[in-house]
């Protein structure tokens, strides 16, 4: 039997707390910005002006309010991180700079050199295999039916966790990238593809960000998607509700764009949605409300996608007052993933142990459609597996294997626990590559035994 601690909710969270939503100037304790009226703060391009975009700004902008070894030690993280600094004021000003160190908005945004651990000997820059799966350049395609486009590069805040770092943003000092941008060019091309593969049905529209297509760009692809007869559902993919609602709430041009597609894609019974990405209830204030009251009003559904972050949301209480100001807002909580094996996040990762019995915890406190699925999105593109879902665990050092029959016949899949987080004798373990290659192999072999083949 395993004696791991079950997550226990702890009451700390009032229950009608998620009905608060924050909307004093918070920005006003930035020394730069003390001044700034809401209107100022509220217009979106006053907020894509003011980004934060590289550590002198960091300093520039804080005053006082920011140690210098705080500075020092995200000079050290600039280092090691694959992605570039880019920070909405918004975010930016909700950090609380009297912690920053635990703050969990900074750490997803503006990683520090000493909370970064060594990677995992399995960690992969392209982790899902999404360039393998992928027949035309910008386009995954792995389930039968429904497809991955990556019309850009570019993001409105740089996640230091992105699990296409090799892609997205600029050249860091530890990565070299051959980012695109938003290349229309060949954007013909995947339409093309999916024309011609009458199986799909169902394009994610994501990159990058949505957020950061034109307003005739976003018209394009669209239209062009659902002019395509068997094409029934799109979905933009964007953070931009979470990390920067006044594009939402002031860009009238953008939002005419998003709105005429929604409403092309109706007036033939086709459906346009969006996936936006709220990790953490810091994120959430009036400000989100107003963005989603706007998009509810136009009649989009909107659903959320979250990765489960040690420090972030991965405690019962963060995870259920996140899932219940999400649905409060009218945003459909739909996954919560595993974290990638992706470069750069050991420090973010927790178990498949902790994700299970966050699952447990959290399911029952909100409705059935407002429940997220906790999933794992196997290394090697095997897909999105909901988290129980394993065929094997070997808990002692952190190896699970895992089987996707429909996407990938007859293949097993390996994800593994951060190697921190085990025993001592584990963590050993995991220093002599024959000794965990052959731990590998062995559970492994156990799941092949047990499926007979
Ligand atoms: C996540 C993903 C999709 C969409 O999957 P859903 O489970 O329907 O949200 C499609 N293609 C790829 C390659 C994906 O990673
Ligand atoms: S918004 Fe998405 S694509 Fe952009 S950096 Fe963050 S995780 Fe990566």
């Amino acid at each position: 039997m395993s004696t791991a601690p079950v997550a226990k909710v702890s009451k700390k969270i009032p229950e009608l707390q998620h009905r608060n939503f924050r909307d004093d100037e918070f920005w006003k304790k930035i020394p730069a910005w003390a001044s700034v009226t809401r209107d100022q703060f509220g217009d979106h391009l006053w907020q894509l002006k003011n980004s934060i975009r590289k550590v002198d700004q960091v300093k520039k902008v804080l005053g006082n309010l920011v140690s210098d070894e705080i500075v020092k030690d995200i000079e050290e993280g600039q280092k090691i991180t694959p992605m570039n600094i880019r920070i909405t004021p918004y975010i930016f000003a909700l950090i609380d700079w009297k912690d920053p160190i635990n703050d969990p908005l900074r750490k997803q945004f503006l990683p520090l050199g000493s909370q970064f651990l060594p990677d995992h000997p399995y960690y992969k820059e392209d982790s899902l295999h999404e360039d393998e799966d992928s027949p035309v350049p910008m386009l995954t395609h792995r389930y039968p039916d429904k497809v991955l486009f990556l019309p850009t590069t570019l993001c409105p805040v740089y996640c230091s966790y992105c699990t296409r770092s090799r892609l997205i943003g600029g050249s860091t000092e530890a990565v070299e990238k051959e980012s695109y941008g938003a290349n229309q060019k060949n954007w013909d091309k995947v339409f093309d593809y999916i024309a011609k593969n009458p199986l799909i049905e169902d394009v994610v529209i994501s990159g990058g960000d949505s957020y950061m297509l034109t307003p005739d760009q976003i018209r394009y692809i669209g239209e062009s998607l659902l002019k395509i007869p068997h094409i029934r559902r799109i979905r933009y993919a964007t953070k931009g509700i979470a990390i920067f609602p006044m594009k939402i709430t002031s860009d009238e041009a953008w939002f005419q764009a998003l709105k005429d597609v929604h409403a092309f894609g109706r007036s033939f019974g086709k459906q346009v949605v969006i996936h936006t990405h709220f990790s953490s209830p810091k994120e959430i204030t009036k400000w989100s409300v107003l963005a989603m009251d706007k998009l509810f009003q136009e009649g989009f559904i909107v659903r959320n996608q979250a990765v489960l972050q040690t420090g972030v949301n991965d405690s019962v209480d963060e995870m259920v007052l996140l899932i219940r100001q999400l649905s409060y807002m009218n945003i459909q909580p739909y996954y919560v993933y595993l974290h990638d094996m992706v470069p750069g996040c050991e420090h973010f990762r927790t178990t498949l142990k902790e994700a299970e019995e966050l699952e447990k915890a959290m399911r029952g406190t909100t409705a059935g459609f407002n429940t997220p699925t906790f999933v794992c999105d196997l290394p090697g593109g095997g897909g999105k597996r909901h988290v129980a879902s394993y065929e094997y665990y070997d808990e002692e050092n952190g190896i699970s294997i895992w089987t996707a029959p429909y996407v990938k016949p007859g293949a097993v899949f390996a994800y593994f626990d951060p190697i921190h987080k085990l025993s001592p004798e584990a963590q050993e373990r995991w220093k002599d590559p024959k000794v965990y290659e052959k731990m590998i192999e062995d559970a492994k072999n156990h799941v092949i035994q047990k499926l007979g083949k």
